[in-house]
């Protein structure tokens, strides 16, 4: 692409708007200027009014921030904080709370993660959405959202108001369990984009090739949610035409984290927002630029519950030096793994979901699989479940088998007779597994024959 048209990130506008600055005055010294002085702030108004924070920060928040590294001495928090002591968290009473949030029950509590939102933060995540859609959405587009929307303040919800202030017309349907029935809306509805899972996303495409022998032509793609196989990504844009936009969020960030521009080379981190370390997962250092480890965020703005050094489990690095699109705003690489999902075999080597994503998506005739292990410490058994159309179940089996065997890890094991690896093929009938916010390898749930 040349580099000279390339449309700068609009991301960069909402920076500065937010810090109070022309765009073309934005530099890295006025972005760090104001993230120091709204982790001051954060630091302060959470130390002041959040008992979990009091308790926490003893000792610590007294003595004012007076560069980036002083944060070092600062504690890290983690999910199993929020699963704890959600509540505690909070800096507001519960009846200024106009969003909670519930997510999955995993870690060694069984506890649930709950996050509190006020309205303000909730409208920052709408500013977020509006200023990160604006990079793939022309007033006028109508983009259908496939993603969680049945209740108000959900991300559903959030995005169609984003893209209504944008000009755009919004089509939210939710998440895809019937892949014909959201074909025909994407039909019915002549969408020029769309915003989804990628599983779900790919799936509808390779369905709509496959069996509903139905051709779309889409402008733009935005994925989101979870890692993006290459495979998927290389798929849309040659079955749709269409240009595949990334975006990385979590609920902690209240959804937006960042989004990538049209040099496809990172996301643009959401730094008037978020100030981001990166940190080596063991000795809790933070890292070099460059240098991969944990991601760790502290928001900057957020009144309901603000999160300080908190421990994201995903895996990346900052990209060193500029974007090729101009835009000063640091880039992070795409999360290629979860703490937690790394799998490890009985040789001691991992495997990730995103292995086994890049390893089947390319097999012809694969709408979807899940993946179980008999034990995610020390795997000796792999059960992949595929949803699959047209070839015979003998010729695809044949080829998921092969193409397993391109994880190293996984071929290395096999070779040793230490990993039996057994593949289920179901045809698919147009439904979807019931779908995960972010797919993972999961343990095998049987009872111990010893
Ligand atoms: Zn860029």
């Amino acid at each position: 692409m040349d580099l000279i048209t390339m449309r700068k990130t609009p991301l960069e506008c909402w920076a500065a708007n937010k810090i109070g600055i022309d765009e073309a005055a934005l530099t890295r010294e006025q972005i760090s200027r104001y993230q120091m002085e709204r982790l001051k702030a954060t630091i302060q108004w959470a130390w002041r009014c959040s008992p979990f924070y009091r308790n926490l920060l003893q000792g610590v928040a007294e003595k004012e921030l007076t560069c980036f590294d002083d944060l070092r001495r600062f504690p890290f928090t983690d999910a199993e904080d929020i699963r704890r002591q959600g509540l505690q968290f909070l800096c507001v009473s519960q009846d200024d709370i106009s969003r909670a949030v519930t997510l999955d029950s995993s870690g060694t509590t069984g506890a649930v993660k709950r996050l509190y939102f006020e309205s303000v933060d909730q409208a920052a995540t709408v500013d977020f959405f509006q200023y990160g859609m604006a990079a793939l959405v022309e007033r006028g587009d109508r983009v259908l959202i496939l993603l969680p929307g049945e209740r108000a303040g959900s991300v559903g919800t959030l995005l169609a108001t984003a893209l209504n202030n944008l000009g755009a017309q919004p089509i939210p349907y939710g998440v895809v369990r019937s892949i014909p029935q959201a074909l025909e809306v994407m039909y019915r509805e002549r969408i020029d984009s769309l915003v989804g899972s990628p599983a779900e996303v790919f799936a509808l495409a390779r369905y709509a090739k496959t069996v509903a022998g139905k051709v779309f032509r889409l402008k733009n793609v935005l994925l989101s949610t979870d890692y993006v196989p290459k495979a998927i990504e290389g798929e849309l844009q040659q079955l749709w035409g269409c240009d595949v936009f990334q975006h990385y969020g979590m609920t902690e960030m209240g959804l937006g984290g960042g989004t990538d521009c049209a040099a496809h080379s990172g996301y643009h981190l959401h730094e008037a927002d978020f100030y981001f370390e990166i940190i080596d997962p063991l000795t809790f250092e933070v890292v070099p630029e460059g240098q991969k480890g944990e991601v760790v965020v502290t928001t900057l703005n957020r009144r309901g519950m603000p999160l300080i050094r908190y421990r994201t489990g995903d895996i990346s690095r900052f990209i060193p030096g500029k974007c090729g699109c101009g835009a000063v705003l640091k880039r992070l690489e795409q999360i290629s793994a979860r703490k937690d999902g790394q799998i490890v075999l009985i040789t001691n080597q991992y495997i990730t979901m995103a292995d086994l994503d890049e390893a089947l998506f390319p097999v012809d005739g694969v709408i979807s699989f899940a993946a179980e292990v008999d034990s995610i410490k020390k795997a000796t058994k792999l059960t992949i479940t595929a949803l699959t159309v047209g070839k015979s179940a003998g010729r695809i089996e044949h080829e998921l088998y092969f193409a397993l065997n391109k994880v190293t890890a996984i071929r290395l094991a096999r070779r040793a007779g230490m990993l039996t690896v057994q593949i289920k093929n179901k045809r698919c009938d147009g439904t979807l597994f019931p779908s995960k916010a972010k797919r993972a390898i999961t343990e095998l749930k049987e009872v111990d024959e010893n």
